[in-house]
C-alpha cells in the first residue's frame, strides 16, 4: 500500500486535512481506528471558533485582526509562539470560506459570545460557527459507519438539535416548549428513518459537520479505511516514509511519499498517560472524548523523537459520569442556570458557578475540591435539565433510572443533605443563605456570578434580578457529585506554524505533522471562545494539507 499523504484519524481536522491535500492534487489515504469515523467531532457541539469569518460580518458583527491578535495575547501569553497564532488567524476564515465554496461544509455565525467578552479584543457574538444542519442522505451507506452523537448534545437520547434549539430549550426561552414538540414530531413522523432504527437521520451540530466534510470525501473518491489503527511510524534518514497499521491482527505498512498527517485525537482515554502528564487526581471515567482516543499516535512520535508541549493540560469540563455509559456527561451551561451552587467539602463555594467550563475545571484543581458537589433545590430540578437528568417537570424523580437517580443525593433539608454528602452541614448552610441573599440584591460579591456577559448567555433572563442566580429555598434538596473532567487532552506534539511536528533540538521532523488533539494546543493553556478545538484542528489541519501535499 502506498500513497502521498497519509491522514490518521478521522475527526474533523483529519477530514479537511484530507480535503485540502487531495484538492492540492496529493494521493490521499485515510486510516481510522475504530470501526466508525468522526472522533469525538462528530460527538460534539461541532462549533468552530473562528474570528474574523465572513459570517460574522453578514450578522453585523464586527472584528479585525488586530482585535483577534489582542484577544488571543490576553488568552494565551506566551504559551505558543507567536507564528502558529498568526497563522491560525490568517488561514482559519479563509478555511472556512474555501470549504464552502469547494465542499458541501456549510456554517452559520452564532450570537455566542467569547468566553471573556470583557478582555481586550473580545467579542460579544459571532466568532462561533455552527455547521448547518444535513440530511444522512448525503452519506448513503456511509451512514451506518458515522460515530453517533453524545447523549448529552441531543433530546432524549437520540433527537438531535442544533446549539440554537439547545440554548432555547436549557434556558426556558420563549416558544422552547413548542419547538420540542416539533423536533419530536419531525423525528417520528420520519416513518423511513423509524423503521431503520432509533439513530435521528436529521444530522446537527458534530455530527453535521462530520457528515458534511465525510460526504465531500466520497465525492472525491478518497479511500478511507475503518478498523485501521496506526501503530508505528516509519522513519529513515531524517524523515518520515511510512506507517505501520494493523488490520485484522495483521501489520501493514503503508509507504507515503510526501507526509503522514496525525489527527489522532488527544490521550484522554489512556490512563496511564493520563497519571504520568495530567494533574493528579485523573480518571478516564470523567472525560467525554471518545474512547478510542488513548494518544497512540503520540507516542509513535515520542518514540522518533518528537518534542510535546503543554502535556500536563486538558480541555477541563466539570463532568459527571453516570454508571454503565462510556463518557462522562460535561456541564457546560447548566451552572449557569440560576439555583445552583458548586461547594467543596466544607460547603463553601470555591469559584463562580457559571464560569466557562475549562476555568471550572482549573478551579476545581486549584481549590483542591476533587470531587465538588453542585446542590440545587426542587424548583432548580423542576425547571431546568442537568447533565443526565430532564428536568422534572419531564421526568419526576420516581421515572429516573435508577443508575441515574443513585447519583442524587436528596433530603428534606440542607443540613440532612450536607450529612449525606458528607459535606460540612454548617458552612453549607450558611453558603445557602448568601446564595439567597445574593439572589435579592442581584450581586454576587465574592466571586462576580452572572456579571459577565458569557455568564449570563446560558442564563435564564427570566428569572429574578441576575440570570444566574435564584434562592434554593424549596425542599427537596439534591446535590450531586461533579469531576474536574474533560472535553478532550490539550498537550500533545510540538509543532510548527506550517504544523509540522518538531524534534527534541527544534528541528523540523520532515514528513510528520500534527493537528487536533494530537498536537500541543495554539490555544495554549486557554479557552477562547466555543469551538476552539475544532477551529484549529480544522485549521492546521488545511495548513497541513496543503503543506504535505506540496503547494
Ligand atoms: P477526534 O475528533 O476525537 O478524532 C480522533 C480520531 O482518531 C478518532 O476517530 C479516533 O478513533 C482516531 N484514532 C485514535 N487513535 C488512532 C490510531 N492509532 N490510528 C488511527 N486513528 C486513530 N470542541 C469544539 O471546538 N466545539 C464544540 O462545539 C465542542 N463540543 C463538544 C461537545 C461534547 C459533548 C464533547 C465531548 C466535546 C466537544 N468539543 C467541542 C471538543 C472536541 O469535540 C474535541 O476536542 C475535538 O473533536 C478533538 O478533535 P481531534 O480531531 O483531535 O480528535
Amino acid at each position: 500500500m502506498s500513497c502521498d499523504v497519509l491522514v490518521v484519524g478521522t475527526g474533523a481536522g483529519a477530514l479537511t486535512a484530507a480535503i485540502a491535500a487531495h484538492d492540492a492534487g496529493a494521493q490521499v489515504l485515510i486510516v481510522e481506528k475504530s470501526d466508525q469515523y468522526g472522533g469525538t467531532s462528530a460527538t460534539s457541539g461541532g462549533g468552530i471558533w473562528i474570528p474574523n469569518n465572513h459570517h460574522l460580518f453578514e450578522e453585523g458583527g464586527d472584528d479585525s485582526l488586530d482585535d483577534a491578535r489582542a484577544y488571543m495575547a490576553v488568552m494565551v501569553g506566551n504559551a505558543v509562539s507567536s507564528d502558529r497564532i498568526d497563522a491560525y488567524l490568517d488561514q482559519a476564515p479563509r478555511m472556512v470560506r474555501y470549504l464552502e465554496d469547494h465542499t458541501q461544509a456549510r456554517f452559520a455565525a452564532m450570537p455566542y459570545p467569547d468566553y471573556f467578552p470583557e478582555q481586550k479584543g473580545g467579542k460579544r457574538g459571532y466568532r462561533t460557527l455552527e455547521p448547518l444542519p444535513t440530511h444522512a442522505k448525503i452519506l448513503g451507506a456511509e451512514f451506518a459507519n458515522l460515530r453517533p452523537p453524545h447523549k448529552q448534545v441531543t433530546v432524549l437520547g437520540r433527537i438531535c438539535i442544533t446549539m440554537k434549539e439547545g440554548r432555547a430549550m436549557l434556558t426556558q426561552a420563549k416558544g422552547s416548549m413548542l419547538l420540542a414538540v416539533k423536533l419530536m414530531l419531525k423525528y417520528w413522523l420520519d416513518i423511513p428513518g423509524r423503521l431503520q432504527g432509533r439513530r435521528d437521520r436529521r444530522l446537527t451540530m458534530g455530527g453535521a459537520l462530520v457528515a458534511r466534510l465525510r460526504a465531500s470525501l466520497l465525492d472525491r473518491k478518497v479511500p478511507l479505511l475503518l478498523s485501521s489503527p496506526l501503530t508505528e511510524l516509519v522513519y529513515d534518514q531524517d524523515r518520515v516514509i511510512g506507517a505501520v497499521i494493523e488490520q485484522d491482527g495483521q501489520k501493514k505498512t503503508i509507504t507515503v511519499r510526501k507526509g503522514v498527517i496525525l489527527g489522532a485525537g488527544g490521550f484522554e482515554h489512556n490512563q496511564a498517560l493520563r497519571e504520568k502528564f495530567l494533574p493528579k487526581p485523573s480518571s478516564r471515567n470523567w472525560t467525554a472524548g471518545n474512547v478510542h482516543n488513548t494518544g497512540d499516535t503520540l507516542v509513535a512520535a515520542m518514540d522518533i523523537g518528537a518534542k510535546t508541549d503543554l502535556m500536563d493540560s486538558a480541555w477541563w469540563a466539570p463532568s459527571i459520569k453516570v454508571p454503565g455509559d462510556d463518557r462522562a456527561y460535561i456541564l457546560f451551561a447548566e451552572r449557569s442556570l440560576p439555583g445552583n451552587v458548586i461547594v467543596n467539602k466544607a460547603g463553601e463555594r470555591f469559584a463562580n458557578e457559571a464560569f466557562p467550563y475549562l476555568e471550572s475545571g482549573y478551579a476545581m484543581y486549584q481549590a483542591d475540591s476533587i470531587p465538588s458537589f453542585c446542590v440545587f433545590d426542587a424548583t432548580f430540578r423542576h425547571k431546568y435539565p442537568f447533565g443526565p437528568l430532564m428536568p422534572a417537570s419531564v421526568q419526576s424523580d420516581d421515572k429516573l433510572p435508577s443508575r441515574i437517580c443513585d447519583l442524587l443525593f436528596k433530603a428534606d433539608s440542607i443540613e440532612e443533605l450536607a450529612e449525606r454528602m458528607g459535606v460540612d452541614a454548617a458552612g453549607l448552610r450558611k453558603t445557602i443563605e448568601k446564595n439567597n441573599q445574593y439572589a435579592a440584591t442581584g450581586r454576587d460579591p465574592d466571586y462576580a456570578r452572572g456579571d459577565s456577559f458569557y455568564d449570563q448567555y446560558y442564563g435564564d433572563s427570566h428569572s429574578g434580578k441576575n440570570p444566574c442566580i435564584a434562592a434554593i429555598e424549596k425542599a427537596p434538596f439534591y446535590g450531586i457529585e461533579v469531576f474536574p473532567g474533560d472535553i478532550g487532552t490539550k498537550g500533545g506534539l510540538l509543532t510548527d506554524a506550517t504544523a509540522r511536528v518538531l524534534a527534541e533540538d527544534g528541528s523540523v521532523i520532515e514528513g510528520l505533522y500534527a493537528i487536533g488533539n494530537t498536537s500541543s494546543s495554539v490555544m495554549g493553556r486557554s479557552y477562547p471562545g466555543a469551538g476552539s478545538t475544532i477551529g484549529p484542528a480544522m485549521t492546521f489541519g488545511f495548513i497541513a494539507g496543503h503543506h504535505a501535499a506540496g503547494s
